[in-house]
């Protein structure tokens, strides 16, 4: 008699013990423990970003993937909160598989230097992770395509402000057909967070008299991460 109350009782508190989980929105069934009681929960950024970038290596949902010697994703850390964006890897990204490393790229890590912070405190990417072909511009349904990794970048990295190199990154982050003073003199927001549209590294090599405007805007930039 007393073993049957005991197993009347024990499935009394295993129904009730599944009803809680359903009751907490659960629909199926985990053998072992669950991810959060294992400390888990969401994965996070870096792990998140590191299996997008998985995904994105392997892609050929447009024609560039024929062309390209590496996908370019991106490299960096928004622990300070800002993200650059560029429009496309060059011949050397191609080649090394990272975002602004050939001259380029020296110029914009001076940049980042210019407001007191390294590479490192930042994270660097493209509109657009593959190669165009002789570095021509990337036509708009590649464009279309690619920037949805983007998304998903920024959706992880959730930065206070992003900098947008160039007219492309400007208007892919911005929506808005501007001209380059147009974007940056206007408040640019993408998804709520403040894009500061500033003139491209390798537009600064071909006509040093955009070094000004850039060192201007970077200091706009500098004043709002220190306000936010
Ligand atoms: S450019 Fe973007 S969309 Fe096109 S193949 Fe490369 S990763 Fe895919």
């Amino acid at each position: 008699m007393k073993d049957l109350e005991e197993f009347a009782r024990l499935i009394s508190d295993t129904r009730n013990y599944f009803q809680t989980r359903l009751s907490l929105g659960e629909t199926s069934l985990l053998l072992g423990p669950r991810e959060e009681d294992r400390g888990g929960g969401s994965p996070a950024p870096d792990e998140q970003l590191a299996r997008l970038e998985e995904r994105v290596r392997s892609c050929t949902r447009c024609a560039l993937h024929r062309s390209r010697t590496k996908v370019v994703f991106g490299t960096g850390t928004a622990r300070t909160g800002l993200v650059f964006v560029g429009e496309a890897p060059g011949r050397d990204e191609d080649i090394q598989g990272e975002p602004f490393v050939g001259r380029a790229g020296q110029l914009l890590t001076r940049i980042i230097e210019a407001i007191q912070l390294s590479r490192d405190d930042v994270y660097i990417t493209n509109v657009i992770k593959c190669r165009p072909e002789g570095n021509r511009d990337p036509h708009p349904h590649e464009i279309e395509l690619c920037s949805r990794y983007l998304i998903e970048q920024l959706e992880i990295l959730k930065p206070r402000a992003i900098c947008a190199l160039g007219r492309f990154a400007a208007q892919a982050l911005s929506g808005l057909k501007l001209s380059m003073a147009g974007y940056r003199t206007e408040d640019l927001f993408y998804r709520g967070i403040r894009v500061f549209a500033t003139y491209h590294p390798a537009a600064c090599l071909r006509n040093a008299s955009l070094k000004r405007p850039v060192w201007e805007d970077m200091q706009k930039l500098r004043d709002f991460l220190k306000s936010s």
